[in-house]
């Protein structure tokens, strides 16, 4: 009876405030869901005939868990997701309310597969509600520092998490991130590593704003031979021999090609080769760790590939739209390690760019704005041919890329569809417009865009 009235609670939650047209990643019908009753998550989680499986780490965590739900539908599973941007408790809890029938079955059950995208901090709460089969961690970078504080902190939060984890519990690692790979010290299960095995992606020396540049076991400073990014690479430790772990699911080759990258990955079971329509390294990374995922849930080498295509192109359509005859494509900007990802990769053809650069400082975008004077704006000085500085605190972005070199005035709009406008006008017919916004802020920018384009909101269908 309480599950009942809890799953019809968060069904008349939601379609009350898609009446009121709040967007997506609302949290409302999941904290009314468990309020009614707070035992729903583990209920009906126990009820996915094929388990769960959990996604967690600092970037990459969308576009991971987009696509091993396309590889998992496939292999003829029937997902269950929470939405992007909802990957707190109550997140969870309103998808399985939400695909759950009145009584709290499910439909196929023997097919469904719980996919959860969740936040670093709370993913030990959701794995002791859920009891994922796998959990999945993408990387660990300095983010929202006024939430979580150090790198440090959430590592350590993750070891202990771990210590109690059930034999039972697969665990999926980035072998390329130190604190990610030193995990397995403390699985007490299966390990999956998945990693960049292509040297030619090298990005350069280690940035200052590399975030886990010491070993956590003795703490002597890491030494690389590759960096890709961030501090994502090829590392060793000096003082006790520690050094990144060989990947079961590698990129072997990646090619960048006209309209994304055409990537090779070896696995277990056979080689794959997707081609991706988006650009830049840590799409890569976020398809071998999806291909890592299936691999640790048993899903063979067939679906992978067909998933990745297939879910790839819908994501691609997704980030990327048509306005007055201008591609528009939005990149969220979190953190620096991501920022100076998107920069190499926007900046990459030396061809000058149309940009428009969002800041916001809501809870969701990190309310500490210092962030921005680690990223490497000054790869832009001389590639940018265009520039709109806007959200709520574009005079510190503006003052940012001042110093980068990017103009002594730079054009600054506070109203968002203004400066969408203004940027969508500087930029040629047939040209591409990049819009880099913080959390909040593409929100708002994928709204006003999606309507110029004469479609709904992105998140829409995206279930
Ligand atoms: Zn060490």
């Amino acid at each position: 009876m309480r599950l009942t009235a809890a799953i019809i609670a968060a069904r008349a939650t939601a379609a009350l405030s898609r009446g009121l047209r709040r967007g997506g990643g609302t949290a409302l019908p999941g904290l009314v869901a468990e309020r009614v009753d707070p035992g729903l998550e583990r209920t009906l989680a126990a009820r996915l005939g094929q388990g769960s499986a959990l996604v967690t780490g600092t970037n990459g965590k969308t576009t991971t868990a987009r696509l091993v739900r396309g590889i998992c539908r496939e292999a003829g599973l029937r997902p269950v997701a929470n939405r992007e941007g909802s990957n707190m408790m109550r997140g969870v809890a309103a998808a399985l309310a939400e695909s759950a029938s009145w009584d709290g079955r499910f439909r196929a059950p023997g097919k469904r597969v719980g996919l959860f995208e969740v936040d670093e901090a709370t993913m030990p709460l959701v794995a002791r509600a859920v009891e994922p089969r796998a959990v999945l961690f993408t990387n660990l970078f300095r983010d929202q520092l006024d939430r979580y504080g150090e790198v440090e902190t959430v590592a350590t939060l993750w070891r202990t998490a771990l210590r109690s984890f059930p034999a039972e519990v697969t665990l999926v690692l980035n072998a390329d991130d130190p604190a990610v790979a030193s995990l397995s010290d403390v699985a007490l299960g299966r390990v999956v590593l998945y990693g960049v095995d292509d040297e030619t992606q090298a990005g350069g020396p280690l940035e200052h704003a590399a975030d886990a540049r010491w070993c956590y076991a003795c703490g002597a400073e890491l030494e690389y031979t590759v960096v890709f990014y961030g501090h994502l690479g090829h590392w060793r430790c000096p003082g006790c021999r520690r050094a990144r772990p060989t990947p079961d699911v590698a990129v072997s080759s990646l090619m960048t090609a006209d309209d994304g990258m055409s990537v090779t990955l070896t696995t277990p079971t056979g080689e794959v080769t997707v081609r991706l329509p988006l650009a830049g390294l840590y799409n890569a990374y976020n398809a071998a760790a999806a291909a890592a995922l299936a691999v640790a849930l048993g899903i063979e080498t067939g679906a992978i590939e067909r998933g990745l295509a297939g879910a790839t192109a819908a994501f691609g359509r997704q980030e990327r739209l048509t306005v007055d005859g201008r591609a528009v494509q939005v990149i969220l900007a979190k953190n620096p390690a991501g920022v100076n990802q998107v920069i190499r990769t926007i900046t990459a053809d030396g061809a000058p760019k149309h940009l428009a650069v969002f800041l916001n400082d809501d809870i969701a975008d990190g309310r500490d704005i210092s962030w921005i004077w680690d990223v490497d704006f000054e790869l832009l000085s001389g590639n940018v041919a265009s520039l709109v500085v806007s959200g709520r605190r574009a005079w510190d972005m503006a003052l940012r890329l001042k110093y980068a070199g990017l103009g002594e005035r730079p054009d600054v709009e506070h109203d968002a569809a203004l400066a969408l406008r203004r940027a969508i006008d500087a930029t040629p017919e047939g040209g591409t417009l990049y819009v880099v916004p913080t959390y909040t802020a593409m929100l708002d920018a994928r709204n006003i865009l999606g309507r110029w384009a004469g479609r709904g909101a992105f998140w829409e269908g995206d279930g």
